[in-house]
């Protein structure tokens, strides 16, 4: 997948002008908002439950090195072969090598959103093996060559008559139809055909069992359990983050990634696998192979601020409740990361100098840290990413800010600490806003509408000013 994170003003512009992301951004994080609200309720105490899921989350991020050397060793016991990569680049070479070595002419892949950020399917492509998506919504989202537009649902933006003709020019089905049943019958059709002789299935991995060396995945479309199944090789990957202690505690992160996520209380699919087939099982792959990927985790997990966000459980939840992804969609992120998550990830990964519009996109509303069942506060780490980003720190690549803006900010600071400037100051900002009042409302400052005038207006600024009125007030009660 292309990065596109410096590009994201310009394509929230165009997403705020599209009509299909408008239409859906209005409804669905609204109806799973809802939804999730009220599938907590299943839970004698839904804030307990939540709380609960973070502190497991938190507990098993401050033990990470012991979980993984614990989780490696019960894999490997159970026949798994574990392999740590450092990067991108080293996980996609491994996946690409035995796929080579088997000979293989396509690969089949579960919805994951580590394999978004390595960019395997390109990797696989370029050495002539097909990397096919086999969860729908990331299937048409890979014929249409875009980013996921949401975590759970990475197609729900695109009308059925895009689907139709995407499917009949790569040819998943002949004859013409918009029926979304239809149309998902035809892909489910198509990918059968795939899973059949399947050489090599990728999966990502929703939580990794330190005890007993367990892979779980958790889906509704039952397209992972075939891509784990199907294949002679499996290959599993996963971020280092994803280890938990025992079953238990899985099971406890596992009541609160459904309800999070789509408001059910358990997704129609849950597969555990512990080692590859044995002798007596009918299903499963001959070999099973767990990829640990860090890019970038291990020194996020070094810095004590943002360590936290390895809490996540990508959920989503917290682009459901966020009020900026409700109006510029999942595109506009540029990655494979959206919403708050993709905000607060996205820079410690990618650098904060190319990330800048993401972590300065947010109005501080908590609204994400609020509903987050892996205990991320979002709003402290954005308020990291900006300050890092004005110091220059070099680990993650701070970059400054405009030598204009400091000169704003500083200026703004000598007002804001000196009452009589200030005072001095908000009259003068009075005077110019007031005398452009168009019926009721300041529509434009200084000529040109631009930054905030270009899409909104303000109320005019009213007399008495604050301090005038608390004076008077502190008058009339003496
Ligand atoms: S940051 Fe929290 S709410 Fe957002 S995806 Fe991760 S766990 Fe879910």
């Amino acid at each position: 997948m292309k990065i596109r994170t410096h590009e994201y003003m310009d394509i929230a512009r165009e997403q705020l002008k599209e009509p299909n992301a408008r239409a859906v951004l209005d409804f669905f994080p609204v109806i799973l908002s809802a939804m999730r609200d009220a599938v907590y309720q299943s839970f004698e105490d839904p804030q307990a439950a939540i709380q609960a899921c973070r502190d497991i989350r938190a507990n098993a991020v401050a033990r990470l090195p012991k979980l993984l050397e614990q989780f490696e060793e019960q894999a490997v016991k159970a026949g798994a072969k574990v392999v740590w990569a450092a990067d991108s680049a080293q996980a996609n070479a491994y996946i690409v090598d035995l796929a080579q070595k088997l000979g293989a002419r396509h690969a089949a892949k579960g919805k994951s959103m580590v394999t978004e950020e390595t960019g395997l399917n390109q990797a696989l492509e370029d050495v002539g093996i097909a990397a096919y998506e086999t969860d729908l919504g990331e299937f048409i989202a890979q014929l249409l060559k875009r980013p996921p537009f949401h975590i759970v649902g990475p197609a729900l933006n695109v009308p059925t008559a895009e689907i139709r003709d995407v499917f009949l020019e790569k040819g998943v089905m002949d004859a013409p139809t918009e029926d979304p049943v239809e149309l998902g019958r035809a892909a489910r059709k198509y990918l059968r055909d795939r899973f059949h002789f399947l050489d090599i299935g990728v999966t990502g991995v929703n939580m990794a069992v330190a005890e007993t060396g367990t892979i779980i995945n958790v889906e509704n479309e039952g397209n992972i359990r075939m891509c784990k199944s199907s294949p002679k090789v499996q290959v599993s990957i996963m971020t280092l983050e994803k280890v938990l202690p025992n079953m238990e505690e899985a099971m406890m992160v596992l009541r609160n990634l459904p309800r999070s996520a789509t408001g059910q209380l358990i997704s129609a699919y849950v597969s555990m696998d512990t080692g590859p087939k044995k002798a007596e099982e009918a299903d499963g792959p001959e070999e099973l192979h767990i990829i640990i990927l860090d890019n970038g985790r291990s020194k996020v997990y070094a810095d004590p601020t943002y360590r936290q966000a390895l809490q996540c459980i990508r959920c989503g939840a917290c682009l459901n409740f966020c009020p900026i992804y409700r109006k510029v969609g999942g595109y506009s992120y540029g990655w494979a990361y959206s919403g708050p998550m993709g905000q607060v990830l996205s820079p410690m990964l990618l650098g904060l100098d190319k990330t800048k519009d993401l972590y300065h996109s947010c109005t501080l509303c908590k609204h994400c840290q609020s509903v987050c069942p892996g205990g991320v506060e979002h709003p402290k780490i954005l308020l990291t990413h900006r300050a890092r980003n004005r110091e220059k720190e070099p680990q993650f690549h701070g970059a400054g800010a405009p030598a204009s803006l400091e000169a704003r900010y500083r200026a703004f600071a000598l007002a804001a600490s000196r009452p009589k400037v200030w005072n001095v100051m908000i009259r003068g900002a009075r005077t110019a806003l007031n005398q452009k009042k168009q019926g009721g409302m300041v529509k434009e400052l200084f000529g040109k509408p631009e930054g905030w005038f270009a899409s909104r207006d303000l109320p005019p600024m009213g007399r008495p000013t604050f301090n005038q009125w608390i004076k008077e007030y502190k008058k009339h009660k003496k």
